[in-house]
């Protein structure tokens, strides 16, 4: 037994915790957890606890059900929902097969397998996500539309705002986790949030964004309103983004930062860029999953519709955020078609991916686009070489089908799982007779 091992078996001890929670996420992003005894810990840091991985979503075939969880001791924390003496804590797991190799399923061991194909480059991935979501008056019921919590804009402070409380018990319960917030604020939509989390190593980011989601559901329901990441719950209103800062170090200098370079931006991080810009469409399928996701992505609302990048220019879909001078260390770029109700282990697997092919093969960066790419006419944006992104989810799945970037990040069984459910959900939707079109038709025809 390790260290961690000790440390969270004394600290189930000492913090009276009756309950251990397993946590891992499913390919689609969706946490799942197993409550074991304390007294099952040693044997889970041993072995595993097992489950039967073909109830989860895209874990295995019928015939190769036995999993087994194992827990991250590193990953140990009190969950301060459920109060003190005795408590609950929880740990991120590993997913494993019987004979111990790790389950090609498990996206935290695709996002592992990416970032230490990086690390063999001798570059660390960090991550910083500003994570938007609505806060709504009620549970959702079908058919019925959701009334978000206010009526405020874009960094409103309004006396006794619900949002400012609701991001003050937030925020303290996030920080009890260890779980660093920078800034918060309201958002662009009414009742719209936005909590951007310190920037971190990615695999501790895409944890970190598991518990912030679980959290920002406890803390609604406990201040009895409701919190969604859909990406687009609104016609009228922008979307919720997931705009995630990216950066390169080696050892501890920032392999995107130059000084005196353009923007700062050494060659390394403009091949990275040049690396996500060329595959955006092709991973679209993860960075925005849901037929829905493509909704936020046609309206403008700072959301991307186009492949381009730019300095101070938020139509654009990689940015790179103002120089501060003092900052070279802080050198990153901002992904910004990433939603929030992506898989996060995923879409930072594919993203690093994307630009680390980037660095491999010496790509280009284009031109930057330096005007609002939404007024230029398609004629225009064709001239200067923008692309759009997929209009739709049936788009990205068809990019998709015939990558090898994103076939060779998420492996043979994930990428097969992954287009198999979207290819469903896109013909469900598909079939779907809506309200647009029985109010458009039915009075006239
Ligand atoms: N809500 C926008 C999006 O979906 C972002 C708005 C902003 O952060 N400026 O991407
Ligand atoms: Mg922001
Ligand atoms: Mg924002
Ligand atoms: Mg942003």
């Amino acid at each position: 037994m390790g260290k961690q091992e000790d440390f969270v078996l004394r600290a189930l001890e000492e913090r009276d915790v009756r309950f251990v929670r397993l946590w891992f996420t499913d390919v689609l992003g969706f946490l799942k957890s197993v409550a074991v005894a304390p007294a099952e810990l040693e044997g889970a840091f041993a072995e595993g606890i097992g489950f039967d991985g073909s109830a989860i979503e895209g874990f295995a075939r019928v015939y190769e059900a036995d999993m087994l969880a194992k827990p991250d001791p590193a990953t140990f924390q009190i969950l301060p929902w459920r109060g003190e003496g005795p408590s609950t804590a929880r740990m991120f797991c590993d997913i494993v097969m019987p004979d111990g190799s790790p389950s090609y399923a498990d996206p935290r061991h695709v996002l592992k397998r990416t970032l230490s194909k990086a690390a063999e480059r001798g570059f660390t991935f960090y991550t910083h996500p500003e994570i938007e979501f609505y806060l709504f008056q009620d549970t959702p019921k079908a058919g019925v539309d959701p009334v978000p919590v206010d009526r405020s804009g874009y960094f409103d402070h309004t006396a006794q705002s619900m949002g400012a409380d609701f991001r003050r018990e937030a925020i303290t319960m996030l920080e009890s986790m260890g779980i660093s917030v920078e800034f918060s604020h309201h958002e662009g939509g009414p009742g719209q949030q936005e909590i951007d989390l310190r920037y971190a190593d990615a695999l501790s980011t895409a944890d970190n964004i598991m518990t912030f989601r679980t959290v920002i559901r406890e803390v609604a329901l406990g201040q009895g309103v409701w919190a969604s990441f859909m990406p687009k719950p609104f016609t009228t209103h922008p979307g919720s983004g997931m705009h995630t800062h990216v950066s390169l170090f080696e050892g501890d200098q920032n392999a995107f930062y130059e000084a005196g370079a353009e923007y700062q931006l050494s060659k390394t991080g403009r091949q990275f860029i040049a690396g996500v810009l060329t595959h955006a469409q092709e991973i679209s399928v993860v960075t925005n999953q849901w037929v829905n996701s493509y909704k936020r992505m046609m309206w403008g609302g700072e959301a991307p519709s186009y492949v381009c990048w730019g300095h101070n220019n938020r139509s654009a879909m990689v940015r790179v955020p103002m120089y501060k001078p003092l900052k070279g260390q802080s050198t990153r770029v901002e992904v910004r078609t990433l939603d929030a109700a992506c898989n996060p282990y995923l879409a930072f697997a594919v993203i690093l991916a994307a630009g680390m092919k980037g660095i491999e093969e010496g790509y280009e960066l284009p031109r930057e686009a330096e005007d609002d790419v939404w007024s230029l006419s398609e004629r225009e944006r064709t001239s200067l070489g923008i692309e759009p992104l997929p209009k739709s989810l049936h788009d990205a799945i068809k990019i998709a089908e015939s990558s090898e970037l994103l076939a060779d990040t998420l492996g043979e069984h994930v990428f097969d799982y992954f287009l198999r459910n979207k290819r469903a959900e896109w013909d469900e939707y598909r079939g779907q007779v809506s309200a647009f079109e029985r109010d458009r038709m039915l009075p006239v025809i």
